[in-house]
């Protein structure tokens, strides 16, 4: 069985007299970095100098300094970059602030896991991840409750790694709801399994097969758009709340029967297997290479695929549907 922490087992103490930087303030990083300071811990905002974020952390009540600066002063840096650019960043301006027993810290083990950042023996290295968006994290600490986190220890060199990562996950609400123990090569391998065969390239995929072989047959792509694409929040919002079993409840008998009987015919024996594959790419690294490459080249295939994704049918039919979705419009 995975351990699970809850409050009772951090303590806050561990950090209290530290200075911890957050470096970046996007989707974690303000998360993060507020509630922390809300539960009475020293925090240092780490961002470039030119970042339009900068002013932003300020008008949030946070001290803000450049990378650089934010880890000099730090015993504990937490990384919230983008993953792509985290190892150039480690080098010219993490590393050369790493002193003895201070400690590196990420929401992701994707750099560590494959070698990206390689860290000197004399700091404790780990991992705290929410399993959740920032914005959520950040609002479900406001409302006094957390959502349920990760954590790993790579490197224990001070004796404390473990001690310090519940006491964070705790800054952040995490162990209000339970956070569960793993490694950074399994939260590495599973987060990215997840989001390339289900959540994001399994799910996309999914949503154009469907609206692709509706308009194909001479349906309204309007139609198409509703069944396909816009539909599908109101089923994972019910498996989200229930699992399969509330989704299958609140739908028709009808639905119900047909999922039991197409389902297993578009997700194959076939699919299966290129899923086996796909973990294997993960695994022995070759993901992780070909992104690694792309970025080095400034990721002409990322953009080309982005433009060619956004010309797709759905989204000029998508956009001009969600204009009749009043409550879509805030953003
Ligand atoms: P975002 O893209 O939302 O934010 C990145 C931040 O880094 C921004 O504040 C950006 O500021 C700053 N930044 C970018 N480049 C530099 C640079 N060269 N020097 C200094 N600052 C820079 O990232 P996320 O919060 O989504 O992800 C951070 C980490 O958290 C990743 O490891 C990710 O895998 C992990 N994670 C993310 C989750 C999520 O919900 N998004 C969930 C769990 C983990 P600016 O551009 O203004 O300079
Ligand atoms: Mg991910
Ligand atoms: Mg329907």
């Amino acid at each position: 069985m995975v351990r699970v922490y809850y409050d009772a087992d951090a303590n806050l103490e561990f950090l209290k007299g530290k200075k911890i930087a957050v470096l970046g303030y996007g989707s974690q990083g303000h998360a993060q970095a507020q509630s922390l300071r809300d539960s009475g811990l020293d925090v240092v905002v780490g961002l470039r100098k030119d970042s339009a974020r900068w002013a932003k952390a300020e008008a949030d009540g946070l001290q803000v300094a450049t990378v650089p600066e934010a880890c000099a002063q730090a015993d504990i840096i937490q990384v919230l970059l983008p993953d792509e650019i985290q190892g150039r960043v480690y080098a010219e301006e993490i590393e050369p602030y790493l002193a003895d027993g201070k400690a590196l810290m990420f929401s992701h083990g994707f750099n560590i896991h494959f070698g990206q950042i390689v860290p000197p023996k004399y700091v404790d290295v780990f991992l705290v991840a929410p399993k959740s968006p920032g914005h959520l994290v950040r609002r479900m600490y406001e409302e006094g409750k957390g959502v349920p986190g990760l954590v790993a220890v790579y490197q224990d060199y001070t004796g404390k790694a473990k001690d310090l990562a519940l006491a964070y996950a705790k800054g952040i609400g995490c162990t209000k709801a339970g956070v569960f123990e793993t490694t950074f090569q399994e939260e590495t391998e599973t987060d990215l399994f997840g989001e390339q065969a289900v959540l994001c390239g399994g799910v996309s995929e999914l949503i154009k097969a469907g609206f692709d072989t509706l308009v194909e047959a001479g349906y309204a792509p309007e139609m198409a758009y509703f069944e396909c694409l816009h539909e599908l929040k109101l089923i994972v919002d019910l498996i989200y709340e229930g699992g399969l079993s509330r989704m299958r409840y609140s739908v028709s008998n009808t639905a119900e029967y047909g999922d039991y009987m197409v389902g297993p015919r578009i997700i194959t024996e076939e699919t299966r297997e290129e899923m086996r594959r796909v973990l294997q790419e993960i695994q022995d690294g070759t993901f992780a290479r070909n992104w690694m490459l792309e970025n080095q080249v400034n990721a002409p295939q990322l953009n080309a695929i982005r433009k060619m994704e956004a010309e797709h049918p759905i989204e000029k039919v998508g956009a001009e549907l969600r204009k009749m979705m009043p409550w879509l419009q805030k953003k």
